[in-house]
């Protein structure tokens, strides 16, 4: 078994990669991984094993249709994880996120239908549903995003279903809500205001904090990507949730507690624009088809993440120095 993964060194394609090499996916512990990542300031070559025999890495970009055409030639599966990610990123400029998640998913769709690949798993997230005051999304939901980093990942969604619907791709599509873990960049909500707790600085929570956020513990999400991979079907969309919601300013008032912070640490600031009020999925599909349900809960997933971040400085410190962080 031979698995292009694009994006592998980010946070959430690297939990994945991890896993694979790890044996972490039964029957897959033989698989070669090829990983393709730009290593933008969100990818991270140190998020992954320097040298391991199951794993080649190439430093290129998706866009480069030669370089991706040449990557998917003899592969069994492809596991699209690059993208531009960060919403507040998307807001100060969304022409990235349009050049990357848009034509970078078409150019990875074409690579896979030129070179014949068997299977592909496109990942994608609950924000291209927009935000839902009451009630959960299920899959056949209407497409309403707000931010230019959501409707970038809404038409990459099209996109790969096009390649299915056109050209018989077998292409899955995964919508995930909020992921956390370890090795996820400072500049997202929770290694944020970790990683600023743990520096005795204070941390800015949006607006009221109001917002709803169903948490997903990364290793959760990569094990339902895998159960999409092995078993989903082509041309089908798969959401994939956690059950535990809270408000952005419960899940600041949890931190600063698990951080030895009291709460006048938190900062309400000036809202995001177009900041969605509450995600909240259906995830029965996933549940029935695939038999894929959470293990981690988000307690313990919550505690176990900040001990991360407090016991591995030296993966965040040059980050924040190199003053990519908001
Ligand atoms: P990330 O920003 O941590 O990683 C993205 C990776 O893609 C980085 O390694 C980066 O170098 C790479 N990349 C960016 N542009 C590239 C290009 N042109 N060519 C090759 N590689 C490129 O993101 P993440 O949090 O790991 O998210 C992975 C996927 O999951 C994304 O598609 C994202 O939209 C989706 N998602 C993330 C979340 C979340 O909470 N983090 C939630 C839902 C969906």
């Amino acid at each position: 078994m031979k698995i292009l993964v694009t994006g592998g060194a980010g946070f959430i394609g690297s939990h994945y990669v991890r896993t694979l090499l790890d044996g972490g996916y039964p029957g897959f512990e033989d698989a070669h991984v090829t990983v393709l990542d730009l290593l933008t300031y969100a990818g991270n070559r140190e998020n992954l094993p320097a040298a391991h025999p199951r794993l080649t890495f190439v430093h290129g970009d998706i866009l480069d249709r030669d370089l991706v055409t040449a990557l998917a030639e003899g592969q069994d599966a492809l596991v699209h994880f690059a993208a531009e990610s960060h919403v507040d990123r998307s807001i100060r400029s969304g022409a990235a996120f349009v050049r990357t998640n848009v034509e970078g998913t078409q150019a990875v769709m074409e690579a896979a239908l030129a070179a014949g690949t068997g299977r592909v798993v496109h990942i994608s997230t609950d924000e291209v549903y927009g935000s839902i005051e009451e009630g959960v999304w299920d899959e056949s939901s209407p497409l309403l995003p707000n931010s230019p980093y959501a409707a970038s990942k809404a038409a990459s969604d099209l996109v790969a279903l096009a390649y299915f619907r056109t050209h018989g791709l077998p292409v899955s599509l995964t919508r995930c809500s909020n992921n956390y873990g370890p090795y996820q960049h400072p500049e997202k909500f929770i290694p944020l205001s970790v990683t600023r707790l743990l520096e005795g600085r204070p941390i800015p929570v949006y607006g009221d904090g109001g917002q709803v956020r169903e948490w997903l513990h990364v290793d959760d999400h990569c094990r339902a990507v895998q159960r999409v991979l092995e078993a989903g079907r082509a041309g089908e969309v798969y959401n994939i949730g956690a059950g535990s919601a809270v408000t952005n300013l419960e899940l600041a008032h949890r931190l600063a507690e698990l951080c030895g912070a009291g709460p006048e640490m938190i900062r309400h600031v000036t809202d995001r624009k177009a900041h969605d009020r509450r995600y909240a999925l259906d995830q029965g599909r996933i549940e029935r088809e695939l038999g894929h349900r959470p293990l981690t809960g988000f307690e313990a997933g919550l505690a176990q993440t900040v001990a991360w971040y407090r016991d591995n400085p030296q993966w965040w410190k040059p980050v924040v120095e190199d003053g990519e962080r908001p």
